[in-house]
């Protein structure tokens, strides 16, 4: 969104209208559906989440009286997103659920936007922002990585599912959302140093998610309902920060960069989450804010702070903070102000205890 969109003309938000957090609610979905006036759903979901949580919406659905058809997607790219826009078109589905982890959700989420439907997401894990914000990361678009889609009408979070989910996901939910300390910063640089546009609430909404769910560390490692919620709203907080601001300006930047780098030259790139945690660490260095608490957090936590802990040459993740501002050029970042050389890139990622 551009300057002259937010200062001239109309700024719209589109936000969740019903957000359930809670232990067995899949139920819920029927009352959901009818308040909202749905009769035919297209379930998008994945062979694993089908049995975790796909099967028992569609039974849910059904036994309430409406149309639910599951369609299975394997991948979150534009090919998968025209067959289940196929299927939505041929179903007349008022109502696109995405049931399942990111793919399955960035899927429903794109092909509700491009047939004009209401989108309903349904996480099974809470491994990253993008369960209740209103843009999908689908291959084949070419940049951005992300594109405006449908904001989810309702985020129906069930937190025993999450809770049962593997811990790895939460853990690099909370990466997801910690990373939010240097993006929020990169923003407000991009702003000073570049005469982006900065919307204070938003930024300030995605950065009390970080400090929150730093704060929340123990007790999320406990992995207690209490904890698996603070993770679950501090993800949905950021999804509307991104509403908000109409772009992923407040939690995306330097981290997130570096994460994007390393999905594309690492052989097997760690999980998003994961890697922007990572990230985090080092670029609140070159940021001069307090890189130990966040590091500390994470460990708190059991998200990985090391190269090897992600599972990545060290080589590798030098390479990657030497093209991280590269691979998004037009995202102003600390990375615009202080170019790293793969000496500097070393040195930083040493220093930060990273390798
Ligand atoms: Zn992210």
């Amino acid at each position: 969104m551009t300057n002259v969109e937010h200062l001239g003309a109309i700024h719209r938000i589109d936000l969740p209208r019903i957000v359930l957090v809670g232990e067995s609610i899949l139920y819920k979905l029927c009352s959901v559906c009818n308040e909202l006036d749905f009769r035919t759903a297209l379930i998008v979901t994945g062979k694993t989440t089908y049995h975790v949580a796909g099967k028992q919406v569609q039974r849910f659905l059904e036994g309430d009286g409406l149309g639910a058809e599951c369609i299975f997607v394997e991948d979150a790219t534009l090919e998968t997103v025209g067959k289940v826009t196929e299927k939505a078109e041929e179903l007349e589905a008022d109502v696109i659920l995405g049931v399942g982890g990111g793919r399955n959700i960035d899927v429903a989420k794109l092909s509700a936007f491009k047939t004009s439907r209401f989108f309903i997401s349904v996480p099974t894990v809470a491994s990253h922002d993008g369960i209740a914000s209103n843009l999908a990361s689908v291959k084949g678009v070419g940049r951005p990585y992300t594109v405006k889609a449908a904001s989810p009408i309702a985020v129906i979070m069930d937190s025993k599912i999450i809770a049962e989910s593997p811990y790895r996901f939460t853990a690099a939910g909370c990466g997801d959302i910690i990373s939010k300390a240097t993006e929020v910063r990169d923003w407000r640089l991009a702003h000073d140093d570049n005469g982006d546009y900065y919307g204070g609430y938003a930024g300030n909404l995605s950065l009390m998610s970080s400090e929150h769910v730093m704060r929340q560390a123990a007790l999320i490692k406990q992995k207690t309902q209490e904890g698996i919620r603070t993770v679950l709203e501090a993800l949905v907080s950021c999804g509307v920060a991104m509403s908000i601001a109409g772009s992923s300006k407040p939690t995306s930047g330097s981290a997130h960069l570096f994460s994007h780098a390393l999905d594309k030259i690492a052989e097997k790139p760690a999980l998003h989450g994961e890697q922007c945690g990572v990230g985090v660490i080092m670029m609140a260095k070159l940021h001069r804010i307090n890189w130990k608490a966040i590091r500390k957090s994470l460990q708190i936590i059991g998200a990985p702070t090391t190269a090897e802990e992600l599972g990545i040459d060290q080589e590798v993740l030098v390479k990657a903070l030497t093209i991280a501002q590269g691979v998004r050029p037009e995202r102003y970042t600390i990375l615009s102000r202080i170019a790293l050389n793969e000496t500097k890139a070393r040195k930083l990622a040493e220093t930060t205890g990273v390798i």
